[in-house]
């Protein structure tokens, strides 16, 4: 327990923004709590699942609390009240989500407030000046929310006006430049943060292009997302979903990501990935499924390839003609 005894509940993405508000309030002898919200979809700054936030807890000395998000986070990519940044990334109700999630578990903690590693200007829509005010209002943390590194740019917080934390040993960064931060993160002996990059796959055009898709189809399911980091993917002409694996890994991980409803395609013939086909009209395209499924086979130049199909009906084996490369390209999402 530090000499204040008080409490706050830190986000820590593993990037070095957090790392560093986090820092930034130990030397204010604030107790930390680093709570790590696990997103399907990664975070803002890395992509690395697990390690790195691990690894900044580790460097600030303090144990990590990750937490799953809930899957009704679904609901805010498909209808956000904000809209999409430059891809599907409902980036500001993404945040209102998050820190509405650690007030709830602020207060079962007993923490006095919560600390993000927010810097005005350094994201194009969640960082604007105004959408960070509409994202702490929504929040329900008004007043309660501590940005240490912009703070000197933003309203006095409460935790400032009682005197918990001192505004003047806050910072009032702004921009995206990250020399400053990362010249602070070295003096105050920070390590084990994750490089800027990746980033977020809601941010990423390719995804996003499957993301709409998906949406589009009300399809939208963990289960889904799941599918979406795997394989190349198909829309069929009669709305059927069509996942082929690219190589052994993804063959496996489709296998497991396969529910009862859906139908597993495999070559028998000849060496070929594995497929996952959905969709309520998936029986009667089938055949087409196994034609697009022998095209990714070792047997693609020959005229008949042995593909078994796994459906919910039982299995059973058909002879196909690989589809032609133009034919399987334009059923591509
Ligand atoms: S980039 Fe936007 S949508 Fe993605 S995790 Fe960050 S705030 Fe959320």
């Amino acid at each position: 327990m530090s000499r204040s005894g008080i409490k706050a509940l830190c986000l820590v993405s593993g990037g070095l923004d957090s790392a560093l508000a986090a820092r930034l309030m130990q030397e204010q002898n604030i107790d930390i709590i680093a709570l790590y919200f696990v997103n399907p979809f990664g975070s803002c700054g890395e992509r690395e699942e697990g390690a790195p936030p691990r690894r900044v807890a580790e460097s600030l000395g303090v144990d990590l609390m990750a937490v799953p998000f809930e899957p009704d986070y679904l609901d805010v990519i498909s209808h956000p009240c904000h809209g999409y940044g430059s891809n599907v990334n409902p980036c500001i109700d993404c945040r209102i989500y998050m820190l509405r999630q650690a007030r709830k578990i602020m207060d079962g903690l007993g923490a006095s407030f919560v600390v993000t590693g927010e810097v005005v200007g350094q994201r194009p829509m969640s960082q604007k000046l105004n959408a960070m005010r509409c994202i702490e209002k929504a929040s329900t943390l008004e007043g309660y929310l501590v940005r240490p590194l912009s703070a000197q740019l933003l309203s006095p917080t409460i935790p400032e006006e009682k005197g918990w934390i001192r505004r003047e040993e806050l910072l009032a960064i702004s921009g995206r430049s990250r020399k400053d931060l990362m010249r602070l993160a070295r003096d105050k002996g920070l390590t084990g943060y994750a490089s800027p990059g990746g980033g977020c796959l809601l941010t990423d055009p390719r995804f996003a292009e499957k993301m709409r898709d998906t949406m589009s189809h009300n399809e939208l399911t963990e289960n889904a997302v799941s599918l979406l980091k795997v394989g190349r993917h198909f829309r069929l002409p009669l709305g059927s979903k069509l996942v082929i694996g690219r190589n052994e890994a993804e063959n496996e991980s489709l296998a497991g990501l396969a529910t009862e409803q859906d139908t597993l395609l495999d070559t028998v013939s000849d060496p070929g990935p594995i497929a996952v086909l959905q969709g309520g009209r998936a029986s009667e395209e089938e055949e087409l499924a196994a034609r697009m499924v022998a095209r990714y086979s070792d047997g693609k130049s020959s005229s008949v390839v042995t593909v078994s199909i796994g459906s919910p009906e039982g299995v059973r084996t058909l002879d196909v003609e690989p589809m032609n490369p133009q034919e399987v390209g334009s059923l591509m999402i």
